[in-house]
């Protein structure tokens, strides 16, 4: 469930019993482990662990602590290593003005150089950084235009900091310093990190987690780092080991791609993810690219479409949810004689059903579905987009006809379920308050803004 992306397993605090350290992370549910090395010593070191032991992995690069020696020359030794096939990342690099171990030139001068030898190699990186953000942010920000992707690992900045490295596409990962008791401006930016670019690891052998502060640091405790950003972020400590495990092997390569989920639990809620056919094509949507959500792999063929059984099956007992959504990359009213008989069960089993639609429902099915929604679906959410036809048909890279065909099929639900909402991407073109005012005094349904979740 969890990667530890960032462990020095090779350091001398793990010599005498380095295989309980790993049978404990195993036991806690840590998949993987990324070992970043410091230098070309312990590089050598990374790679006899991660032959060693399936499940870690490692990185190569020389630490802004060891680089006052640095030589352009020894890029070429840490190519070597990096061709290894367990070696996912050139790491860990970067700039550290605390300890101002190595002259800042030289440092400036070995980040750069393993920078372009990470471009070179399309790999990432992995970036450690101490009271150096501006140099930091300057370095980074002049390979704006190259494939250059960065960990920011033990993230102690602050929300602008993270904020302009987001922008610019790269990752943020925390570790045991979020659960201090004085870190609550931490905690904040946590807050403010998007899921889907969140990493976990412990940094063992130091910054151990609260309640295990003052020992030595292990893999296991990555968990309590996952913990606290459950917290955080308000979901279960499964959403964050799904959604950060995702990003490591989106990031580094490490484990496999998750398999398709016919259903997933969010906010306390179940999702039906019946199709990935639409009819629109909205040009914000992933349902052609990855469809990916949150570390749930919602991306599936025609022929995988399972039927209302399996779905049934794995809602079990749906007063457990505050609503089943039926919701994923795709329209739902594509595939709308499944979706009325999960949600025949779903009604006999005291559940709430939500049908998230585009509206169109009634063309793609060549016939009036609305009134068939009564007693069987409670609240229908349609995809607004805009209130301006033209803009409504260019969004959604469909005919503008459509737009009043979406407002009739509100018009018409309106009669057969409990609520229609009417809800919009927040995107800055978009006209929000006319918007609203069309669905409010137009339509006379609940308007909803929904922020963009890709
Ligand atoms: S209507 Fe929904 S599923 Fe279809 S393309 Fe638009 S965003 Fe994607
Ligand atoms: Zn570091
Ligand atoms: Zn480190």
């Amino acid at each position: 469930m969890f990667v530890d992306t960032h462990a020095h397993l090779f350091y001398p605090n793990f010599k005498d019993d380095l295989d309980d350290v790993l049978n404990r992370a195993k036991e806690e549910s840590v998949d993987y482990i990324l070992i970043p090395a410091t230098d070309i010593n312990t590089a050598k070191e990374v790679i006899s662990l991660t032959e060693k032991y399936d499940f870690l992995y490692g990185a190569v690069g020389v630490h802004p602590h060891d680089s006052k020696d640095w030589e352009k020359s020894w890029t070429e030794e840490i190519r070597k290593f990096a061709a290894n096939k367990k070696i996912k990342a050139i790491g860990e690099i970067g700039l550290d003005y605390y300890y101002d171990f190595s002259p800042v030139e030289k440092q400036k001068q070995a980040f750069r150089d393993q920078i372009e030898l990470a471009i070179g190699l399309n790999m990432p990186i992995v970036v450690h950084t101490r009271e150096s953000d501006d140099d930091i942010y300057g370095i980074i920000k002049s390979y704006k235009s190259s494939n250059l992707k960065a960990q920011f690992h033990c993230f102690s900045g602050n929300k602008e900091q993270a904020k302009q490295l987001l922008d610019l596409g790269h990752y943020i990962s925390f570790t045991g310093n979020i659960t201090f008791k004085k870190a609550d401006e931490l905690r904040e930016v946590v807050k403010y990190i998007p899921l889907n670019r969140l990493m976990i690891e412990t940094d063992s052998p130091f910054l151990t987690p609260v309640p295990n502060r003052g020992k030595r640091n292990e893999s296991a405790y990555v968990k309590l780092i996952a913990e606290e950003i459950s917290k955080i972020h308000n979901i279960s400590i499964e959403e964050v080991g799904k959604a950060t495990s995702y990003n490591a092997y989106k990031f580094f390569g490490i484990g496999e791609m998750p398999k398709v989920s016919f259903t997933y639990q969010l906010n306390g809620n179940l999702y039906i993810n019946i199709t990935n056919r639409c009819n629109s094509s909205c040009y914000f949507c992933e349902r052609e690219g990855e469809a990916v959500l949150k570390g749930y792999n919602l991306s599936m063929k025609k022929n995988e479409e399972p039927g209302a059984e399996v779905y049934i099956k794995e809602i079990g007992d749906p007063k457990k949810y505050k609503e089943i959504i039926y919701c994923g990359y795709g329209e739902p009213t594509i595939r709308w004689d499944v979706v009325k008989e999960i949600s025949k069960y779903v009604k006999e089993n005291g559940g709430t059903t939500r049908l998230n639609t585009d509206g169109h429902g009634n063309v793609i099915n060549k016939k009036d579905i609305t009134p068939e929604m009564k007693g069987l679906i409670d609240i229908v959410s349609i995809s607004l987009n805009s209130a301006d036809p033209e803009q409504y048909a260019k969004i959604m890279g469909i005919d503008v006809a459509m737009f009043d065909e979406t407002k009739n099929f509100v018009m018409k639900a309106k009669q057969f379920v409990k609520e229609v909402v009417l809800t919009i991407v927040q995107v800055d073109e978009i006209d929000i308050e006319k918007a609203r005012k069309f669905t409010e005094e137009k339509l006379g349904v609940t308007f909803r803004e929904r922020p963009y979740f890709g």
